[in-house]
């Protein structure tokens, strides 16, 4: 998309693609949800601290939660879980009220017909020509992801609104292997002694 359109979007759009340093379907998911969850928490009010989103991803998307909502890992009211999914849940800890907003699975799926390209792309080996076919596509679907009704796009469902515990102070130990202190629920055990997960890593992936 180019500046030319970058000027018709609206400002907070304008932010959160400054702040995430490109636009790409990602951030226009994340844009989209953090949207959809603010307006079904009637939580219009942009840097509330009320408000905790628990994001089930860590890609583009979630810078969008961060300028939208106000939720950053500083503050304490940004959550990660390392579930891979395009699944976000936002408390409001004022209403008392929690959304659940996933990303609807036929969205982003590919035509069959485009997916040798995409596989010749991951490879490094599509022609100028092919990324270009490949760059309108992404085109498209931005447009789309702007353009679609928020129902198309996600299920939006409310959800309790047990807001997760913050972290709590752990007892630290220390990593055999580097020395440095873990607290002790993130600790592993390589050899038979305390590792930290960098540490326990290394083992298991072979570095
Ligand atoms: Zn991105
Ligand atoms: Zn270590």
């Amino acid at each position: 998309m180019g500046a030319q359109s970058m000027e018709q979007y609206p400002p907070v759009l304008r932010k959160a693609v400054e702040f995430h340093g490109h636009i790409c379907p990602g951030l226009l998911i994340g844009y989209r949800a953090a949207q959809a969850a603010q307006s079904f928490l009637g939580a219009d009010r942009a840097e509330d601290e009320d408000l905790v989103a628990v994001v089930e991803n860590d890609a583009c998307s979630v810078d969008a939660f961060q300028v939208l909502l106000g939720c950053t890992f500083g503050k304490g009211n940004l959550i990660y879980r390392d579930y891979g999914k395009q699944v976000y849940t936002v408390f409001d800890r004022a209403a008392n009220k929690a959304v659940r907003v996933s990303l609807k699975s036929d969205v982003l799926e590919r035509p069959p017909e485009m997916e040798p390209l995409f596989e010749k792309a991951r490879k490094n080996e599509a022609s100028a020509e092919e990324l270009k076919i490949l760059d309108g596509y992404r085109e498209k679907t931005m447009e789309r992801l702007l353009d679609m009704d928020t129902d198309a796009l996600f299920k939006i469902e409310e959800v309790p609104p047990d807001v997760p515990e913050k972290a709590r102070i752990f007892k630290s130990v220390t990593c055999h292997f580097c020395g440095e202190k873990v607290m002790e629920p993130r600790a592993r055990v390589r050899d038979g002694k305390v590792a930290c997960i960098p540490c326990s890593e290394v083992y298991t992936r072979g570095w």
